[in-house]
C-alpha cells in the first residue's frame, strides 16, 4: 500500500477495539505495516481481514502487555515478521475509575500494570531496535486525566501522570538518536473502555454525563496520532491535548 507511511511499521497495543482499532487502520491506509497487539483474538483476526482486504499488510500478536514477556513478544513479532519497527503506539489501557475512599485496589494494580507498566515494558523492547535503526517513534496514549483529575481519577490519573513522566524522560534521553515520542492525550472518546469501571455508582454517573455530550472518535485520535507520525523527521511533536468541544 503505497502512502506517507509506505516502508514502515508500526506496533499498536490495545489494538482490538476503540482508539488502537482506529489507528492502526489509519496507519495501514498510509502504508505501514502494522502489528496488531491485545489479548481478545478474534477482534484482532477481524481487523487483520479488514486491512489485507483494503491491501495492507497486519500482524497479529495476542498477548497481555501487563506481563513482560509478552509485551516484548510483541515487539520482537513485528522485527520477525517485518524486520523493523518504526512506529510504537502504546494504546492498550483501562480506566477503572472511582473513588480512593473504600477502592478496590485490585482496580489499581491493573491500571498501573497495564497503563503504565505495560507501555514500559513495550517501549523498554522496542528502542533498542529503533536505536539500531537511528529512527524511530514512540506514541504514548495517555489522557486529559494525565493533566488533571477528578474526585474519582485519582488511581487512574495516577497511571496517566505517570505515562506522562516516562515520555517527558524518555523523550531527551533518546532524540539524538533520531527517537521521536509523542504524546497524546485524549478528553471523552466513545469507546468500550466505560464497560470496565467496576465501582458501580462511578460507572452510572460517568456514562450519564457522557451520554449528555458529542464525544469523540476514535477516528479523531487516530489522525492525531497520524499528524504527528507523518511530520518531517525535524519534527518532534511532544504533546496532543484534544477535547471535544463538548467537555469542559
Ligand atoms: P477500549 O476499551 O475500546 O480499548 C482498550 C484496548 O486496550 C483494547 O484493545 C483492549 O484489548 C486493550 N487492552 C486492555 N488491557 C490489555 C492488556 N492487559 N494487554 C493488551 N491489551 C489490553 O478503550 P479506548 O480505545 O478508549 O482506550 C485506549 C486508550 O485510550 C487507553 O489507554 C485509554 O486510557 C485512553 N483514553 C481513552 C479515552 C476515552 O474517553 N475513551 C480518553 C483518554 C484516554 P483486549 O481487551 O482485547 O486486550
Amino acid at each position: 500500500q503505497q502512502g506517507r507511511l509506505s516502508g514502515q511499521v508500526a506496533i499498536v497495543t490495545g489494538a482490538s477495539s476503540g482508539i488502537g482499532e482506529a489507528t492502526a487502520l489509519a496507519l495501514s491506509a498510509e502504508g505501514a505495516g502494522v502489528v496488531l497487539v491485545a489479548r481478545r483474538e478474534e477482534r484482532l483476526r477481524e481487523l487483520q481481514s479488514r486491512i489485507e482486504a483494503q491491501g495492507g499488510r497486519a500482524e497479529i500478536v495476542v498477548a497481555d502487555v501487563a506481563d513482560e514477556s509478552q509485551a516484548r513478544l510483541a515487539v520482537e513479532r513485528a522485527v520477525g515478521a517485518f524486520g523493523r519497527v518504526d512506529i510504537l503506539v502504546n494504546n492498550a489501557g483501562l480506566m477503572l475509575l472511582g473513588p480512593v475512599t473504600n477502592a478496590d485496589t485490585t482496580d489499581w494494580r491493573r491500571m498501573i500494570d497495564v497503563n503504565l507498566l505495560g507501555l514500559m515494558y513495550a517501549t523498554h523492547a522496542a528502542v533498542p531496535h529503533m536505536k539500531t535503526q537511528g529512527n524511530g517513534h514512540v506514541v504514548n496514549i495517555s489522557s486529559v486525566s494525565g493533566r488533571g483529575a477528578s474526585p474519582t481519577s485519582a488511581g487512574y490519573s495516577a497511571t496517566k501522570w505517570g505515562v506522562g513522566g516516562f515520555s517527558e524522560g524518555l523523550r531527551q534521553e533518546v532524540r539524538l538518536h533520531g527517537i521521536r515520542v509523542t504524546v497524546i492525550e485524549p478528553g471523552v472518546v466513545a469507546t468500550e473502555l466505560t464497560n470496565h469501571i467496576t465501582h458501580q455508582e462511578t460507572k452510572t454517573t460517568y456514562e450519564g454525563r457522557i451520554s449528555q455530550m458529542t464525544t469523540l472518535e476514535s477516528e479523531d485520535i487516530a489522525a492525531a496520532v497520524l499528524y504527528a507520525v507523518t511530520q518531517p523527521k525535524r519534527v518532534n511533536v511532544n504533546e496532543i491535548l484534544i477535547r471535544p468541544l463538548d467537555q469542559g
